[in-house]
């Protein structure tokens, strides 16, 4: 029996905007505007359906999306109350596959192959996804489910908010053909100005364009890749994490977004949920790592090791701003950002170490040590909560 791979992608709906509705039943029957405030320098982060019927959308400056729809109820985005949201989604999601790889705040790719028996087929499945879900968290996602990771995702596209789409293998090429190439992973602006002299406009057309053709434009590996993805061809891998080489956190965003104040303020806090996850597992790295995604899924990382390990979100912060800022990054919009820490330090440094860096590191770094020293002493976690705490404690600094 030919055994097939079933990926599934399931993407929350305007999720920023749907927590605030779900959390402020005033909000519920109005078009809803997440990101800078009327009146600010800013974009606008999410926009709910509602909102989107006027003309709000993405990246677009605030004060644009407040002339199209002035009676939009308009909010600062409050990220940890959307991160408690989705981490209910993530633990739900687990009760389904145990394979899920998260690709952002709002995003997962499940591995749902051999779960029939358990589940139905790959429609009850999807179905069982978006009922729990909803059910436990007030919160709709749209599901796409084939052979693929690449159909998966275009599958939750496809039907946008509240959609389920189930590809087939045989259905692919149906499902692909009218489809805009604009969809396709990648396609940058060149690209797509390209496509367009071309008269390629469907990927229908793109996969029936000869190869030889396309390598002339586009170059042998884009064109390759581009033919593959118009033939359906893509990875069914996931990648989760099985051994802890590093940790990370990111979050994509809704509206590609350059306002440094809020680019500060989003590593800030992805720079805390690892500093909080590496000081529950007796972590110290020495290497933090600051990943951004351009339009197109351009990524980029930079590292920065650091003289003494932490787990220190203030240190992890700083060191990942300063790459933002000075990693010879190109400046222009970012649609993802993410902050790692690897490297680990488990052992703790002899006395004599301890106090050569001591003079370099904040009296913190030093106190986090010291904690870390009494920890492996006495037991780990002894000391850690209370003192933590204190530490974290914004009104003490
Ligand atoms: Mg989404």
């Amino acid at each position: 029996m030919e055994r097939f791979r079933w990926i599934g992608h399931a993407d929350l709906d305007a999720f920023y905007a749907s927590v605030e509705q779900r959390d402020e039943p005033r909000y519920r029957d109005r078009p809803v505007v997440v990101g800078a405030l009327p009146g600010h320098r800013g974009v606008v982060a999410a926009a709910n359906y509602a909102a989107r019927a006027f003309g709000v959308r993405s990246a677009m400056p605030i004060a644009e999306a407040s002339r199209l729809c002035p009676h939009a109820v308009y909010l600062r985005p409050d990220m940890a109350r959307y991160a408690e949201a989705s981490r209910e989604v993530f633990r739900i999601l687990e009760t389904i596959s145990p394979l899920v790889e998260p690709v952002s705040i709002d995003e997962a790719y499940l591995d749902l192959s051999g779960l029939e028996k358990l589940f139905g087929p790959p429609l009850e499945i999807g179905r069982t996804i978006k009922r729990r879900i909803l059910e436990q968290t007030g919160l709709t996602v749209s599901v796409g489910i084939g052979p693929n990771r690449l159909i998966a995702k275009l599958g939750s596209e496809h039907r946008k908010p509240d959609g389920l789409t189930v590809i087939h293998p045989g259905e692919v090429a149906a499902f692909l053909a009218p489809m805009p190439v604009a969809n396709l992973r990648g396609l940058g602006r060149q690209t797509a100005k390209i496509f367009a002299r071309l008269g390629v406009a469907t990927v229908g057309q793109l996969r029936d364009m000869p190869l030889e053709d396309l390598e002339r434009q586009l170059g042998r590996r884009a064109a390759a890749g581009f033919k593959r993805q118009a033939m359906g061809i893509a990875s069914a891998e996931l990648s989760v994490e099985r051994n802890r080489k590093s940790l990370s956190r990111e979050t994509t965003f809704e509206v590609d977004t350059d306002d440094p104040g809020f680019l500060h303020g989003v590593v800030g806090r992805l720079a805390g949920s690892v500093a909080r996850r590496a000081r529950s597992e007796a972590l110290a790295g020495t290497v933090v790592t600051l990943k951004i995604r351009f339009r197109g899924f351009e990524t980029h990382t930079r590292q920065q090791r650091l003289t003494v390990a932490t787990s220190d979100e203030r240190v992890i912060s700083k060191a990942a701003w300063q790459l933002f800022q000075h990693g010879g990054l190109p400046r222009r919009p970012v649609r993802l950002i993410g902050v790692g820490l690897s490297h680990w330090q488990r052992s703790q440094p002899i006395q004599g170490e301890l106090f050569a860096h001591a003079e370099a590191a904040a009296p913190d770094q030093r106190l986090l040590r010291t904690i870390d020293q009494a920890n492996d002493r006495f037991g780990s976690g002894a000391l850690q909560l209370g003192m933590t705490q204190t530490r974290l404690d914004p009104k003490r600094r």
